[in-house]
């Protein structure tokens, strides 16, 4: 047979999009999808095997529109994996920013539910009238912290912006050079000032500064003091820096605060749970003096984004009267995540409801006999080596740096463990694991009761 390559490439056999966008198996994936999303996929598709069949490739025209349906259906699939949906988290990084940092109570969840249609928002139900937004959120929020008043803004970094701009614009803020830090995400020290209006006063060494350095530097020029807790690293050697205890006796004028960034927002006693703890408390922040104490809402508080602001009345007072206020509130779906949350806090109740907590708490040896269970139930090919392994998991979310969890995982030894992982990834619900050298590990402390089952399910779909 002579291959003639001059002559011009047979088309007649592509179909037309409207065509394709008849068939059944298109015309069903229409319930979930835009139809400009499918027409577009169905064009790219076209020109895709227009291309194709101008190479030379040679095709029935029944099997060209079975091919073009496949294609379709394949973008549809990684267009699904793009929206938001359940992860099960097999990392063992208990806060995984990624992921969503803390998950959620089911109480946080039932209250959020509450408040999906119309709800008490700005609304005392008592009377009637006008209430302030967040009322409930910053009363249980000074109950729990033993604050004056509180406020409620979309996250701490939104919290540190509000602080330093309401307190302190086009003044200095004192801050000492071992805390000027990049939190992640390009969340860095210097550029925030920048970015809230007030000047950078660096005051100490990297490793050392003492209180007579800030004493020092406060002069007219000075709009606030503030501390940043170091959450993702640890200094440790030739190191010291005053307490804030130490910091609020710096004589200063009546206009100046001392800021505490806190960061993680620890609430509970993890002494029992963790042998070394390098993390501010909230109430021990509050009652060392600090005028204002900021803290996420998504780290170890074990509740929704959001950056929590506690403190002196007076402080609050001009925080909530700022225009930026308006500009970081907060929704009414956060506030009513958190109210659940702060109340779990409340009636002492972190370790029976806040998933976090629950995780930080589970036994070793009950993930190792579920590790067991799991690799037992998985019955494998050759390419594929199970085992259970020691292994450590992290607190995550830039908090608690080098604190360890000693757990157990899955092991699946196999030359394509990354094959391995993209399969768990594109599950329904996807699986989130942990990758080491040639192999897939999956790490049980963070995967909840109820999604074991969905775990193995997707093993066994992806070990075949
Ligand atoms: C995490 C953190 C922040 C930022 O908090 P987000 O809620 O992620 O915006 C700010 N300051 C400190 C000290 C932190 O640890």
């Amino acid at each position: 047979m002579n291959i003639n390559i001059n002559e011009p490439a047979d088309l007649s056999c592509l179909p037309a999009v409207d065509e394709i966008l008849r068939l059944d198996s298109i015309e069903s994936l229409a319930t979930d999808t835009p139809r400009v999303h499918l027409a577009n996929w169905t064009r790219d598709a076209v020109d895709y095997y227009r291309q194709k069949l101008l190479d030379g490739m040679s095709i029935s025209k029944d099997e060209l529109l079975s091919a073009i349906a496949r294609r379709i259906a394949d973008r549809h699939q990684s267009d699904a994996l793009q929206s938001m949906q359940r992860v099960v988290n097999a990392t063992g990084v208990l806060l995984h920013t990624n992921l969503g940092r803390a998950p959620l109570s089911r109480r946080a969840v039932a209250r959020m539910q509450e408040a999906v249609g119309y709800t008490n928002l700005e609304m005392d139900l008592t009377t009637g009238k006008r209430s302030r937004r967040g009322a409930r959120a910053s009363e249980l929020l000074s109950e729990l912290t033993g604050a004056e008043d509180a406020i409620v803004v979309n996250n701490c970094a939104a919290a540190t912006v509000l602080v330093l701009q309401a307190t302190a614009a086009g003044q200095e803020v004192i801050v000492s050079r071992g805390q000027l830090v990049e939190i992640g995400g390009g969340f860095r020290l210097p550029e925030v000032f920048k970015a809230a209006g007030v000047r950078l006063r660096e005051v100490g060494t990297t490793n050392r500064t003492y209180l007579r350095d800030y004493e020092h530097a406060i002069d007219e020029e000075t709009g606030a003091i503030i501390r940043v807790h170091r959450s993702n690293f640890a200094q440790s050697g030739f190191v010291t820096e005053p307490t804030i205890g130490e910091l609020v006796t710096v004589e200063r004028p009546r206009h100046v605060p001392v800021i505490d960034d806190i960061g993680s927002g620890l609430a509970v006693d993890l002494s029992k749970d963790i042998a070394q703890i390098n993390e501010p408390d909230v109430c021990q922040s509050v009652a060392s003096g600090a005028n204002l104490s900021l803290f996420s809402g998504d780290k170890l508080f074990g509740g929704p984004q959001c950056g929590i602001i506690v403190g002196q009345s007076k402080w609050i007072d001009q925080l909530r009267s700022s225009p930026m206020m308006r500009a970081l509130r907060t929704d009414k779906l956060t506030l009513a995540a958190l109210e659940a949350t702060v109340e779990i806090h409340l009636s002492k109740r972190a370790f029976d409801e806040l998933p976090f907590y629950q995780m930080i708490r589970k036994d070793a040896e009950q993930i190792r006999q579920e590790c067991e269970t799991i690799a037992n139930t998985l019955s494998v090919g050759e390419q594929y080596e199970v085992s259970v392994v020691e292994a450590q998991s992290q607190i995550g979310g830039g908090s608690m740096p080098g604190v360890e969890l000693p757990s157990w995982c899955v092991c699946i030894k196999s030359s394509s463990s990354e094959n391995l992982a993209d399969c768990l990834r594109r599950s329904t619900p996807a699986v989130q694991c942990r990758q080491s050298d040639d192999s897939v590990l999956l790490d049980l402390r963070t995967v909840m009761p109820d999604e074991v089952e969905i775990l193995v399910n997707a093993l066994k779909q992806c070990l075949v």
